[in-house]
């Protein structure tokens, strides 16, 4: 079996399309009323300018694309180069985003680190879950854009109101995170974190392929259809 198949996957939820509003939310700093997926861009690029501004070592090991930090600012360009640019990508973990150096390596990782179908990237608002972060945030800004509620792209908690999302934002970068190891969320406090890793960093659905095989077969999994 793939590798992509045993691990990886995607729930699609309540699936009941969220009401449209025109709801609009006012940015305290500039005084911008903005939609909600144009509110949350909006704040990100504050962050960012602000980050820049600031120039500090966090600033040089933080990757922006999805905010995980490095030892140093070598490591994170390895990882920009593998992760996010890389042409001929080498094997990346789609749930943690990290970069492996070979095939045999990503699977001993997926071992070691994951359950099959693992879906740790939830949608609070209808349920919809996937393996891959991207996908969740795909997902609100199609499913759920124009509408009353906030996305945290850290923690993927929702906010209805503005106050209240960009002080939660900005505490991601200003106080102390508890990181969870398992994938790329990073959490205000350690009980979320917990509760996350326990709840959503486990097989929530099993792949179709190996639903009710006896306990105990062995299943061999690939890291690529075709041989290198
Ligand atoms: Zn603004
Ligand atoms: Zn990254
Ligand atoms: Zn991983
Ligand atoms: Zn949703
Ligand atoms: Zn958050
Ligand atoms: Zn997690």
């Amino acid at each position: 079996m793939l590798l992509s198949d045993f691990y990886y996957g995607q729930h699609k939820g309540d699936g009941l399309p969220e009401q449209k509003t025109h709801t609009t939310f006012k940015c305290l700093s500039c005084l911008k009323d903005l939609k909600n997926v144009k509110f949350m861009n909006h704040v990100k690029h504050h962050l960012e300018l602000e980050k820049q501004k600031s120039d500090s070592w966090e600033n040089h090991t933080t990757c922006q694309h999805c905010h995980r930090q490095f030892p140093t600012p070598f490591q994170l360009q390895c990882h920009m180069d593998s992760v996010h640019t890389a042409q001929e990508p080498s094997p990346v973990c789609k749930i943690c985003e990290l970069s492996f150096e070979t095939d045999q390596v990503l699977l001993q990782h997926m071992k070691d680190n994951h359950k099959p179908g693992e879906m740790p990237y939830v949608c609070q608002i209808c349920h919809y879950r996937s393996s891959a972060f991207v996908d969740v945030d795909t997902h609100f800004r199609t499913c759920h854009a124009d509408t009353k509620t906030l996305l945290c792209p850290f923690c993927l908690k929702i906010f209805k109101t503005a106050p209240r999302y960009v002080n939660h934002f900005w505490s991601h970068w200003s106080k102390r995170v508890f990181r969870c190891p398992k994938c790329r969320l990073q959490f205000l406090t350690s009980k979320e974190e917990v509760e996350h890793k326990t709840k959503n960093n486990q097989t929530f659905k099993k792949p179709e392929q190996i639903q009710g095989l006896p306990p105990g077969t062995q299943i061999i999994i690939r890291t690529s259809t075709q041989p290198r």
